[in-house]
């Protein structure tokens, strides 16, 4: 099993059994480190994960629990500590899509609401919890959020994903001057138009967008982009950067003429 000192022994990855955060998971599991996978209702999904995680060379834990229930945080860190000790890296990925794209003026509370906890209540509440977990054990550990170019890009007909992104932007900034104290560092990962479950309903649009320029890159993004991103932060390649962004997009965020 491949192993270095400066690679988090424990990694914990919400959202782990499919897409991104599944590739985050087997990217780290490549490099020896033990991953929780977090997943919300695909168990398959995750059991899949934990052995692609192990094939790689890890090990893996897999732990059920909505990111965005509060009362299942405890437990979550409970089971993930047992598992492997004290959690050295947190990746905040999991996340949902509205299930309908409704124009702003049409958007109800019930997708505001489950968007929102979803995306950004849970991360935040469960960054607090593990960075206290963290501080109580002088671990100088790391958070990396999985945001999206969302944050700043409006789409009228997902308003709720947009603000749910755009506060994930400003929690990796709080955290990330909260904790650098402690020696905890925080960072946002902006992944761009990515090809997993998330995105395959709205497939043709987007490959249609990208042959007409949409990205400077031409081609889907791919979840072991974002994963390669990640293990540049577990791998401490950035040692003196916190709240810092890395767009993972393409070029998407540039400004063209
Ligand atoms: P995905 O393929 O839909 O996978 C979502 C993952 O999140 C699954 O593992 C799912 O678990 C988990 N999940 C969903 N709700 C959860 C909850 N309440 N509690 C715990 N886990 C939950 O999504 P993806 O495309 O990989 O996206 C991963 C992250 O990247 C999200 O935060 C998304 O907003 C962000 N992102 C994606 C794109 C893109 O183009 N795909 C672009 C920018 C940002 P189950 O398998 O159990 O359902």
């Amino acid at each position: 099993m491949p192993e270095s000192s400066v690679l988090p022994r424990h990694a914990m990855v919400t959202g782990a059994s499919r897409g991104i955060g599944r590739a985050i998971a087997v990217a780290l599991g490549a490099q020896g480190v033990s991953v929780t996978i977090i997943y919300n209702s695909n168990a398959q999904a995750a059991n899949e994960c934990a052995a692609l995680v192990e094939q790689a060379g890890g090990r893996a834990t897999t732990v059920q629990a909505d990111v965005g229930n509060l009362d299942d945080h405890g437990r979550l860190l409970d089971t993930a500590v047992s598992a492997f000790g004290a959690v050295e890296l947190l990746v905040n990925n999991a996340g949902v899509a509205p299930k309908v794209r409704a124009d702003i003026l049409e958007l109800g509370t019930e997708s505001y609401d489950h968007v929102l906890h979803t995306n950004v209540r849970g991360p935040f509440f469960l960054t607090q919890r593990v960075a206290r977990h963290m501080i109580e054990l002088g671990t100088e550990g790391q958070v990396v959020n999985i945001s999206s170019i969302s944050a700043y890009t409006a789409s009228v007909n997902r308003a709720e994903y947009c603000i749910a992104k755009a506060g994930l932007s400003m929690m990796t900034s709080l955290f990330a001057a909260r904790l650098a104290e402690h020696g905890i560092c925080v960072y946002e990962v902006r992944p761009g138009v990515i090809a997993t479950d998330m995105t395959s309903g709205v497939k043709e649009k987007y490959d249609t967008m990208i042959e007409q320029g949409l990205t400077p890159i031409k081609r889907w993004g791919r979840p072991e982009d974002i994963a390669s991103a990640v293990l540049a932060i577990a791998q401490r390649l950035l040692p003196f950067s916190t709240g810092e962004v890395l767009n993972v997009d393409g070029g998407f965020h540039l400004r063209r003429l």
